[in-house]
């Protein structure tokens, strides 16, 4: 069997700091319930993985190889997931006022979100360490890309939808082989089922951050762009934030690439953008809270947003706090229209969550916290061809 040169080492507890073997099919910590994280010999990864190395290195996420958890060749599941463009969009920056404004393309990925990140760390260790089927709980990106990379590994795929879900996320699951249950409820009611499954079946549940390698597909997202701003860190970095994967992900890469020397010690204030219809992030963010109490009657016509309560909730309060960054809420209304304004003036158009980052650029210009001569990297999450029908 061919191995990668991964120098992951172990798994840690990202709150109380309980070490497991990362060799094994796990969730969450055992002793808390709080997400694990994955641990990396990175004195020995900086070795090879060095500016100059990358210049010869492939166009997608994998060439991050020393700090990704995969350890065998064919469990690098590729679909041409990652290294998507850092597009410069000057003309939409001008007309907002900040002309130095980047837009992270992740509509280019597998199955259009940037949710092919995780999932190809997330199945392609479960498939690695022997799991047999998997199964997630869904209403939209997350759901279309496990089943891509269960479908490349071979392994039978279980979703879980709320029963409103739009058809183009449903009917993406179901061709690429994936069983698909409706469920008469919520997000949170479809966990529960998937829950249920996993304990009567044995199925691995790939849900965000109750397995430890999503965030590290995710984390990608921080060393692909300050590799792309030539290793220089933007100022600001504003994230559509639902289960916070991305967001954390790219706080842990940013300490990472600073103790291999890649960085020094500077960072983006990150900024987290929610839905006025579901923001429990924006309210603990407000009140001061370490965690994030579950938001009730959540609405938003963006799926991604629309996640009453997060597992990691007090890793993105603490990333956004110590970056110095701020967490706002827009409207869905917001969105629709940003989307439009952002597809007119770049090309890109956008999935609502990725419209709510320039709502949210919008916002904190006005209000001053955002100068006109920073340079801000926006996050467009996914495509907005699956949400045609909010435009019909
Ligand atoms: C899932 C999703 C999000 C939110 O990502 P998290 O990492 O869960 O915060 C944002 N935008 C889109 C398009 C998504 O599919």
């Amino acid at each position: 069997m061919t191995t990668t040169s991964s120098k992951l080492t172990h798994l840690s507890c990202s709150r109380c700091g309980e070490e497991y073997d990362a060799d094994q099919l796990i969730n969450l910590c055992r002793a808390c319930e709080k997400p694990l994280l994955a641990r990396y010999d990175l004195a020995k990864a900086a070795r090879t993985l060095t500016r100059a190395s990358m210049q010869e290195r492939e166009p997608s996420l994998w060439r991050y190889e020393e700090v990704l958890p995969v350890r065998t060749r064919k469990a690098q599941l590729k679909l041409g997931e990652g290294w998507t463009p850092l597009i410069c969009a000057k003309d939409l920056g001008s007309e907002i006022g900040c002309p130095h404004t980047l837009i992270k393309d992740e509509s280019l990925n597998p199955t259009g979100s940037f949710k092919a990140r995780g999932l190809v760390m997330a199945v392609g260790r479960a498939f690695e360490l022997g799991a047999a089927e998997l199964a997630i709980p869904s209403a939209g990106n997350a759901a279309g890309a496990m089943s891509a990379y269960a479908a490349k590994a071979g392994l039978p795929a279980h979703v879980y939808m709320p029963e409103d879900v739009p058809d183009a996320f449903r009917v993406e699951c179901s061709n690429l082989g994936a069983e698909v249950t409706l469920v008469d409820g919520l997000i949170t009611d479809c966990g529960a089922r998937v829950r249920e499954k996993v304990e009567e079946f044995g199925w691995f549940d790939v849900s965000t951050l109750k397995e430890p390698y999503r965030i590290e597909g995710k984390k990608t997202l921080g060393y692909e762009v300050v590799e792309q701003l030539g290793w220089r860190m933007p100022d600001v970095i504003i994230y559509p934030t639902g289960g916070g994967t991305g967001l954390v992900g790219m706080w842990k890469a940013f300490d990472e690439m600073e103790e291999m020397g890649l960085v020094g010690s500077e960072r983006p204030r990150m900024v987290s953008v929610q839905s006025s219809g579901c923001a429990p992030m924006v309210r603990a963010f407000e009140q001061g809270e370490e965690f994030a109490e579950a938001w009730q009657g959540a609405k938003t016509v963006a799926d991604g947003l629309r996640v009453p309560a997060a597992v990691g909730d007090f890793l993105i309060l603490e990333a956004v706090r110590e970056s110095d960054g701020a967490a706002i809420a827009v409207t869905d209304d917001e969105m629709l229209r940003c989307a439009s304004q952002m597809g007119k003036h770049t090309g890109v158009f956008p999935a609502p969550e990725g419209a709510a980052t320039l709502a949210g650029q919008v916002r904190l210009l006005e209000s001053g916290w955002l100068q006109g001569d920073e340079t801000v990297v926006l996050f467009n999450t996914g495509t907005g061809l699956k949400y045609a029908h909010l435009w019909s």
